[in-house]
């Protein structure tokens, strides 16, 4: 039987900066990495499409993604290496009077918290993007230090960090069993082997519930698919303009790269599932969407489309955790699309809450798995 101080399982971007943070702070540690597929890096993080942003409705998602932003807009400095951070801005436009006011709201929270996110009215919208139709407008929010980064990037720099402190990466590992000794955990079983640890952090994504099961621990986050498509180069609209939310119909759009744009959303509440078969009809949604906001977006041709699938949670807040009733099985999951930005984030709170026993950096009782049952989740409203 092999042993390791800590077993992460699941060699996404939360997995390699849970190893990568673990290590950073003990280097000695022996921290093993099991991962199913015969690589890293292939779930649901290979589908982000990298967002970042400031502008969420709650303090704790707002912290994390503070606790985060550094690894952006510092990326050489913190990893070595850059992750192609562009901060091109996010704008949430609404023509609903309840949702302006609960997004006023969040800009007042987010601005107490150092954010320099502002509200805007329609005719302020419009320099951020000529095209963008906002007669039907009420108002949206917009903060200039959103934008984003390069997933793979990010999981690479992590990666390259924890293998030179010693991180052992296992693939073709997939989970079968959580070993435990009454009721603590104190290993895991693999379709090759048994491994022993006193820490087991499942950090699987979308198939986080599943090892939660394993353990006999219930995790409430359920796999969600999400598809977006890219369409070919549109010079109609400029080089750059902010990523934008129609909080109304849950669509966004952001340039890909310097000419195509790369559009999603309006999906968000279908049947849970891990099929990620294209469905082109949900689509009409999209351009119905996006030609009523950005009319030149209705002329769009679609150069390719993919979906993969977000782990969602009741609340829309990821789950950061020591399982109480299973002892040393930690739970780093349900980042419910936000799972790329707050990776930094998340690994240093994990890493904390492994070694110290509880997280230093910001308060995590609103990520807790005891606030399913005592009904002390507050949702995240800026979801789409
Ligand atoms: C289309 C799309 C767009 C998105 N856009 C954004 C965005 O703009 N910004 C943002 O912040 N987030 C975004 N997200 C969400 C983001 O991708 C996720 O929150 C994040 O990648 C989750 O990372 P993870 O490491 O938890 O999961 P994953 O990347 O899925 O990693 C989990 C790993 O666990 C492995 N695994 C599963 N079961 C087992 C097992 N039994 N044994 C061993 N290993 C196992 C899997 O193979 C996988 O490699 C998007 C998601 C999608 C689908």
């Amino acid at each position: 039987m092999t042993t390791a101080d800590a077993l992460v399982i699941g060699g996404g971007v939360i997995g390699v900066s849970v190893a990568h943070h673990l290590l950073e702070r003990r280097p000695r540690l022996r921290v093993i990495l099991l991962e199913r597929e015969d690589q890293v890096g292939t779930g649901a993080t290979s589908k982000a499409t990298g967002g970042v942003r400031h502008q969420f409705s709650t303090e704790a998602n707002i912290r994390l993604t503070l606790l985060s932003y550094p690894y952006f807009a510092d990326a050489r400095e913190r990893l070595g290496r850059p992750v192609d951070f562009v901060a091109h801005g996010y704008l949430f436009v609404t023509g609903d009077p309840a949702t302006l006011a609960a997004s006023v709201r969040s800009v007042e929270l987010q601005r107490s918290l150092g954010v320099r996110s502002r509200v805007l009215a329609p005719d302020e919208m419009r320099p951020l993007l000529p095209a963008l139709v906002t007669a039907d407008l009420l108002g949206g929010t917009y903060c200039g230090d959103d934008g984003s980064a390069d997933p793979h990037g990010l999981l690479q720099a992590f990666l390259a960090l924890a293998r030179d402190r010693g991180l052992d990466v296992r693939t073709s590992e997939g989970v079968t069993g959580i070993v435990k000794t009454g009721a603590r955990v104190t290993g895991a079983r693999t379709v090759r082997g048994e491994y022993a640890a006193p820490v087991v952090v499942d950090c699987a994504g979308p198939h986080a519930d599943e090892i939660g099961a394993l353990a006999g621990v219930g995790i409430p986050s359920r796999p969600y698919k999400r598809q977006v498509l890219v369409t070919e180069p549109l010079p109609q609209l400029p080089g750059v303009f902010p990523l934008i939310v129609d909080l109304d119909t849950g669509w966004y759009v952001h340039r890909q790269g310097a000419s195509a744009v790369l559009m999603g959303g309006t999906d968000k509440d279908r049947q849970p599932g891990h099929d990620t078969t294209v469905d082109w009809d949900a689509f009409d949604l999209v351009f119905r969407a996006a030609a009523r906001r950005v009319p030149p977006l209705a002329e769009a041709r679609v150069m390719r489309a993919y979906a993969g699938v977000r782990d969602l949670t009741p609340d829309y807040h990821g789950i950061l955790d020591q399982a109480a009733e299973a002892p040393g099985f930690y739970v780093a999951c349900g980042f419910s699309g936000h799972g790329f930005m707050h990776a930094p984030a998340i690994g240093r709170l994990m890493a904390e809450l492994v070694l110290d026993g509880h997280a230093g950096s910001m308060d995590i009782a609103p990520l807790s798995l005891a606030r399913f049952a005592g009904g002390t989740a507050r949702p995240e409203a800026n979801m789409f």
